[in-house]
């Protein structure tokens, strides 16, 4: 298990951490997510050992890990991170970038780095040198890197933003199972909805340097605490107590509103194709509303929508 109790941290500038309790079972795929500047970095820094908590405790199966004021080289043997700037040596090829740090003596070094080069589909690059790939390339050979030498934990910073969709989707797959089926514990922080829903066990919001919440990621989406915490899956409706006679203030995402011949006359702003649907943002009593349907509205068009029950 990987425990972090009551760490806080500051940059020269001002505090970046308040109170960070987190306790992850090994094998957890949790998605660490917030706005920009909320402290996911700097959190994963931490947990890696490159920055020195200011107290707290950072553990690993009930042993200490020391921050980054008590050794040379950073990081922990069991623990590997992918940060956001990535360093990979730009003059040696793919193959031997992966194998960096594995033994020479390794008797399967070979076929390992084969296999890991596969997961992230570069095997057809494995004899490019570093320098000529693209940015997306050069993110998956340091997602193969890092599982060289079989972390149990694995930190990964916004993984995949320079990766095309095209690729994106199967390299998380592929990823996510390999991650499964060797019971390492992956920590992402991320952007990306489908990061998080379709891949992670477990979410953690992050607003300010604080963690607002954390549960199984479904739990997350289905019951946001508050509208930060919905907005980062989604767009995000509020709807007014007397709108459908609720006796409060409700949060809904666009699916959870739909046509029908009864309800509010809210009025078309704008459909935005979504391959399978379109979204429709629409104006009620001077608040923006968005829900999905089939079909594109024209500006200016009414539409009567209600409550999914
Ligand atoms: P995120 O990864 O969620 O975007 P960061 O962890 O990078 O957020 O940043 C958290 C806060 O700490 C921000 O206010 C940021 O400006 C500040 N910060 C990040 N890195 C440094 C640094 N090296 N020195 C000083 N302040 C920093
Ligand atoms: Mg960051």
């Amino acid at each position: 298990m990987l425990q972090l109790k009551d760490i806080q941290f500051s940059y020269a500038q001002g505090k970046a951490l308040y109170d960070i309790n987190v306790k992850l079972d090994q094998g957890t795929h949790v998605a660490l997510i917030g706005e920009s500047g909320c402290g996911k970095s700097t959190l994963l820094n931490l947990i890696y050992g490159l920055l020195q908590e200011e107290n707290g405790r950072i553990s690993f199966n009930g042993e200490t890990l020391e921050g980054a004021d008590s050794h040379l080289v950073p990081g922990h043997p069991m623990m590997k991170y992918v940060p956001q700037e990535f360093d990979l040596m730009p003059f040696t090829t793919v193959f031997e970038n992966v194998g960096e740090h594995l033994s020479i003596q390794l008797d399967n070094r070979g076929n390992r780095i084969l296999e890991l080069l596969e997961i992230v589909d570069m095997s057809d690059f494995k004899d490019r040198k570093v320098k000529t790939l693209s940015g997306g390339q050069k993110q998956r050979v340091a997602i193969a890197k890092a599982l060289a030498q079989q972390p149990q934990v694995l930190l990964l910073d916004e993984p995949f933003s320079n990766i095309d969709n095209f690729r994106k989707n199967d390299l998380r797959r592929s990823l996510f199972s390999y991650l499964k089926k060797e019971n390492i514990t992956c920590l992402i922080a991320t952007h990306d909805k489908d990061d998080m829903l379709a891949f992670t066990h477990e979410t953690i919001i992050m607003r300010d340097g604080h963690i607002i919440d954390h549960r199984k990621t479904i739990d997350c989406y289905n019951n946001p605490l508050n509208i930060y915490g919905a907005s980062l899956f989604n767009e995000v409706n509020v709807i007014l107590p007397s709108w459908f006679e609720n006796e409060k203030e409700l949060m809904c995402y666009p699916e959870q509103l739909h046509l029908s011949n009864k309800g509010i006359e809210a009025v078309v702003l704008n459909s935005y194709f979504k391959g399978s649907y379109y979204l429709i943002e629409c104006m009620f009593q001077e608040k923006t509303l968005f829900f999905n349907a089939a079909n594109t509205y024209e500006a200016g068009e009414k539409v009567m929508l209600d409550l999914v029950k």
